[in-house]
């Protein structure tokens, strides 16, 4: 009977939206779907994201709408907030461009859209996304000869988690880095900024050649690779989310990233995120963990000075332990990567979370060309790292 009383709300939404004559239909037919349709009343159509297993409210969704060509509709999220400043980023061409709907109209409950004539099946996401399937799409168009990838573990549910690694061929490294992102499944515009720092890496170019042959890179792109594939939330989820693993490792994605970082011993270890949706967190900056490494202060001074993509990092806009959110109450759950990284690397000289904003970084709009601008510039400020540092003054 409980049953029959779930699907009955459903079926009348089913019937109101027939019964207005409308043939839209919204669902989460597209990579990484999240969304549950309510209904639809006239031109309204009230929807939720799916939390799936987060222990408190998060803001990823991803919908498709078809059959609304012509049709001006509201999209009202009822449960919590779940746009940014700049509304969804939409999708005439099933993924292949996206762009941001215009400021006018959106809060961060709910937009209004009017598709265009010919729109039989547009794509709506909280913010830009980026898949495995994009990152096979980067690679495809690298030179091969120049880099190794392969399968670092299973997921949890089955999947290949993928790595990418270049070593400097005719001397050893004289920087070690390991670069990872998506230990929050749900902050996808993030590896714009680590596919733009892999791509210094392999571009043809002056900077290209000597990072080659100077520095040896890891990348793991998807730590929680299953819900970066399913449009998960992965913030908060239950027990722990990935970031909060690292004293038990549940998943097998942070022991094996562990494990390679462990095998490896970087230098250098850079985390890549995304910080809260709406308002404040508008810039980038690092939470700096309790005992940050020796050369936290130098390398934020060199990504500032070597930033390329006019996101305006600011290194005042960092955030010390013990300020704002960074506090040893956030952490109760679990060591995060970047502590572990600072205990059990002996020689580590950074290991620090990136925030990358989703709609504003300092009154600059990001868009994917500028993050990956700004990881080009970060993997300058890596090459500095060894050319300047010497001459540098080492903060206490
Ligand atoms: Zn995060």
């Amino acid at each position: 009977m409980k049953q029959y009383l779930l699907i009955l709300p459903a079926i009348a939404a089913l019937l109101l939206a027939s019964c207005t004559g409308s043939e839209v239909i919204v669902d989460k037919n597209l990579p990484a779907g999240n969304i549950v349709f309510e209904r639809m009343v006239n031109d309204t159509v009230y929807v939720h994201q799916e939390l799936r297993g987060s222990k408190k409210a998060w803001f990823y969704w991803a919908f498709r709408v078809t059959g609304a060509q012509g049709k001006k509709l509201t999209f009202v999220f009822t449960k919590s907030f779940a746009l940014c400043e700049r509304g969804p980023v939409v999708s005439l061409d099933k993924g292949k461009t996206y762009g941001y709907l215009a400021e006018e109209g959106a809060t961060k409950f709910q937009f209004t859209y009017t598709f265009p004539a010919d729109a039989r099946e547009v794509w709506f996401y909280e913010c830009h996304p980026y898949t495995p399937e994009m990152w096979e799409a980067f690679l495809k168009t690298q030179d091969k000869s120049l880099f190794e990838t392969g399968v670092l573990c299973k997921s949890r549910e089955g999947r290949d988690v993928p790595y990418f690694r270049m070593t400097p061929r005719h001397a050893a490294p004289r920087l070690s880095v390991v670069v990872s992102c998506r230990h929050h499944c749900s902050e996808a515009p993030a590896e714009y900024v680590v596919e733009g720092l892999t791509a210094a890496f392999l571009e043809d170019s002056e900077l290209g050649e000597w990072l080659r042959e100077h520095v040896q890179l890891n990348v793991v792109p998807f730590v929680d690779m299953d819900g970066a594939v399913k449009g998960d939330q992965g913030k908060w989820r239950l027990p722990h989310d990935h970031n909060r693993d690292y004293t038990d490792f549940l998943y097998p994605e942070t022991a094996a990233l562990a494990s390679l970082i462990a095998e490896t011993q970087p230098d250098i270890f850079l985390d890549i995120h995304n910080p809260k949706l709406y308002k404040g967190d508008n810039f980038i900056y690092t939470p700096f963990i309790e005992n940050p490494a020796p050369l936290e202060a130098v390398f934020s001074q060199l990504v500032e000075k070597y930033q390329e993509g006019d996101l305006n990092y600011q290194t005042s806009d960092d955030l010390h332990f013990g300020e704002g959110w960074n506090v040893p109450n956030n952490y109760v759950d679990g060591l995060n990567v970047v502590t572990w990284v600072r205990q059990n690397i002996q020689d580590i000289k950074v290991s620090r979370t990136f925030e990358i904003p989703f709609a504003y970084a300092n009154g600059a709009l990001v868009y994917p060309d500028k993050m990956r601008k700004f990881g080009h510039g970060m993997a300058r400020a890596l090459r500095a790292v060894v050319e300047e540092v010497p001459k540098t003054p080492i903060e206490p």
